[in-house]
């Protein structure tokens, strides 16, 4: 037959372009079948052979009563080590999964209707086991020469890549969905299990293992698939004693029924070199193979489990962590309310005698009371820091209340800052009040706004040397605001945000005194929170800040009881306290002669507290001529105008503090040889290393006894008239240690 024979290309030339199958075709004995030898096959075989083998996609044709198999080179990959197949039934070659492609491929046959089967799952036996493949196929009626169907032609694609990657993504969304809610650890993970189970093609049973605080094993905390007794409570290894055991199980896996004899034991990591909390066991699916896409999808499985449980993990940490603190803050402001109570009983007894004695017609002598109104004033002082506190505990544990009366909030706020008035003039400062009539009436607690207008003027004070302090109340439609603003030090911007919390104060900044709590601010702010207010800062360091507390004009909370408010006690004691602090020393001067070797010699006292400072001059003045100032900077300047012989100094003092004091005189050798002794409030064995270190003379901790310190000072100027420069002698013994911190300093001072 030649090539324009009509019935089709001869033998040789119709599988020349089939490749490695058309070479098998050519080869195969075609007349031992029922299809008969090549030359015999109608046209319509021939056209479908070459169809099929010319095509480049998987294509297969069964022929005749026996369904014999031609199919080409891209089919061969489908049925694997089933190939070559090509002449055999394909009822015997796909027996397997004859239940799945049969009923398709009859249908077609029959009723002329092509099928259309898009990701057929195929259990195939190509590579050694019964491997689950999925497949797109289409079946269609093949017909021979007279239009009858003598066979059918598939055309199919493999795609069980596609489908198991997709199966897989969606179980691994599901897994995090049910593995990101925050609960108990062990319904979390037993949550993500019961997922695990809806996959047994490719997780046909799992278990759960995790640390537990204490135990050096891992511990059964969830199995699905199985058994859970199938698995050992708890695993000391790696899993490998696991993974044998599983080898034994034999668990029937899958829709298949295969059994399952390997699983993969998984470490969770939170992180990849943090030690692992725990341990998942997988099996593995019979009917796939352990390639790169099914060890990932496992990771990825695990990552998911150790995801889920390092994030319970970590935030019932942070659960802890903040109910420790609030456990913390409430027994801190449990104790201060406590502290301040037992505070509260002794001051009154302290100042109720003290204040019967001045307040007694009895003339007393004019020293003794000065030395008593000095005890009344810090006292007093005391008392208002103690207030303070309980007022603030009290506010924190929630049990302020405020009672707003309806208050002239313009003319009481005016009121208020006048009482400082007297303290920002002794301080050289300006002060301006500019507060009109409301337009609307206000209620407040009337305590509750003198402490938010009293605190910030103390602070405006006590932070600004030079310019002024200017209050002023605004008014709109939802309320008032009081503005101090002040031109002060200023404060920097990282500071601002911590300003109103507790405890909180800016570290180095200068101001006329260190003292403070640092409760003040956070006091303003709880006190705005009760009345539905708010408070605020801005601030630019060197120039000046403003504090802004705004109020809703409110409503009653009670009948006044006085029709008119005014400044209490309190607030007037707060403000007479700014106005010693800032006055300028009325110490008594010194008289020419002293007692002993020393008399006549200069002390120069360095202290920001302005009773402290009065308090020291009093008791040196007798003894020798004492120069005071309130700080390093004004110490360094008194120095240069005339040598003191000994320098008395607080250590905690704004701008230039005690240390650094101590350091500028030790490095002038003009002044170096001048002893110093240093006061401080702070005792212990870290200050007195500080103070070792910065070679002062002599170190004495408050509180302190008179006659001590003038021990002292005497020691110390002995000692230098004794050696005037010479420094690297021992330092004589100072008197015994009493009822105080004493630290003797050193020997080893090297200047
Ligand atoms: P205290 O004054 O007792 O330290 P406060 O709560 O009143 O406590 O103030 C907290 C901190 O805010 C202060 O230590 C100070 O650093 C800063 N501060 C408050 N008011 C001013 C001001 N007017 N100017 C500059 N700094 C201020």
């Amino acid at each position: 037959m030649g090539p324009d024979n009509p019935s089709g290309p001869a033998g040789g030339d119709l599988f020349a372009a089939g490749g490695e199958a058309g070479r098998i075709m050519a080869a195969f004995d075609w007349a031992s079948t029922s299809v008969g030898p090549v030359e015999s096959w109608p046209a319509s075989l021939r056209f479908a052979v070459r169809t099929v083998l010319v095509s480049r996609f998987p294509m297969l044709l069964t022929w005749g009563p026996d369904q014999l198999q031609f199919y080409n080179d891209a089919f061969a990959p489908v049925i694997g080590a089933k190939h070559p197949a090509i002449g055999q039934d394909i009822r015997r070659v796909l027996a397997e999964s004859w239940g799945t492609v049969g009923p398709p491929i009859e249908h077609a046959m029959a009723t002329l209707e092509a099928s259309w089967l898009p990701e057929l799952p195929v259990l195939l036996e190509r590579s050694g086991y019964r491997e689950e493949t999925y497949f797109t196929v289409s079946h269609a009626p093949a017909f021979d020469d007279d239009g009858q169907v003598a066979g059918m032609h598939a055309v199919c694609t493999e795609v069980t890549g596609q489908v198991l990657s997709e199966r897989r993504q969606r179980l691994l969304h599901a897994l995090s969905t049910v593995g990101g809610r925050l609960g108990d650890e062990h319904e979390t993970v037993s949550a993500m299990c019961r997922t695990l189970e809806g996959a047994p093609l490719d997780v046909p049973f799992a278990a759960v293992y995790l640390s537990s605080p204490g135990e050096h094993a891992f511990r059964r905390v969830a199995a699905v698939g199985c058994d859970p007794d199938a698995f050992p409570r708890s695993v000391a290894d790696g899993g490998d004693e696991l993974l044998a055991r599983v080898r034994r199980l034999g668990v029937i896996g899958g829709p298949y029924g295969d059994q399952v004899t390997e699983a993969a034991a998984l470490p969770l990591h939170t992180t990849r070199d943090a030690d692992p909390i725990g341990l998942l066991v997988l099996g593995k699916s019979p009917n796939r193979a352990m390639d790169a896409e099914y060890s990932t999808f496992n990771e990825l499985v695990a990552g998911q489990f150790a995801g889920a449980v390092a994030n319970i993990r970590a935030f019932e940490t942070e659960r802890l962590r903040a109910e420790t603190l609030a456990e913390l803050d409430r027994a801190k402001t449990t104790f201060f309310s406590d502290v301040s109570h037992e505070l509260r009983t002794p001051l009154t007894l302290l100042l109720g005698p003290l204040g019967d004695v001045l307040d007694d017609d009895q003339p007393l002598p004019e020293d003794v009371r000065a030395q008593l109104s000095l005890a009344m004033r810090n006292g007093q002082r005391l008392q208002r820091l103690v207030n303070d506190l309980l007022d603030f505990a009290s506010i924190e544990a929630g049990r302020a209340t405020p009672i707003r009366v309806r208050a002239d909030v313009a003319t009481f706020t005016a009121e208020l800052a006048g009482i400082f008035r007297s303290a920002a003039e002794r301080a050289g400062l300006r002060l301006t009040v500019d507060c009109p009539p409301l337009p609307r009436p206000a209620f407040v607690d009337p305590r509750m706004w003198e402490k938010i207008v009293v605190n910030l003027l103390a602070n405006a004070v006590k932070y600004t040397f030079v310019g002024g302090i200017d209050v002023t109340l605004r008014a709109d439609d939802d309320g008032f605001t009081l503005a101090v603003a002040d031109t002060g030090v200023g404060i920097v911007a990282e500071e601002l945000p911590r300003l109103f919390q507790r405890f909180q104060r800016v570290t180095g900044a200068a101001a006329r005194t260190r003292e403070g709590s640092g409760i003040g601010l956070a006091m303003v702010q709880e006190l705005a929170g009760l009345h539905g207010g708010t408070a605020a800062v801005s601030s630019e360091p060197g120039r000046g800040s403003t504090f802004a507390v705004t109020l809703p004009y409110g409503a009653p909370d009670a009948e006044p009881t006085t029709p008119e408010v005014g400044p209490s006690e309190a607030a007037r004691g707060e403000a007479a306290s700014w106005e010693a602090a800032s006055r300028e020393d009325d110490i008594p001067r010194p008289r020419g002669e002293g007692t002993g070797p020393t008399g006549g010699a200069s002390v120069l006292v360095v202290d920001d507290n302005a009773d402290m400072r009065a308090y020291l001059a009093r008791l040196l003045g007798p003894l020798w001529s004492v120069r005071t100032t309130a700080d390093g900077a004004e110490a360094l300047a008194a120095v240069a105008e005339r040598q003191p012989d000994l320098v008395l100094t607080d250590v905690m003092m704004p701008r230039i503090d005690g240390f650094e004091l101590l350091r500028a005189l030790r490095a002038d050798p003009a002044t170096r040889h001048i002893p110093v002794i240093m006061l401080t409030a702070r005792a212990g064995q870290e200050a007195s290393v500080e103070g070792l270190e910065a070679g002062a003379d002599d170190y004495l901790a408050k509180p302190f006894r008179a006659a001590e310190l003038l021990a002292r000072v005497r020691v110390a100027l002995e000692r230098a008239a004794g050696r005037t420069p010479t420094p690297l002698e021992p330092a004589a013994p100072g008197p015994a240690a009493v009822s105080y911190t004493h630290l003797k300093l050193p020997t080893k001072r090297l200047v």
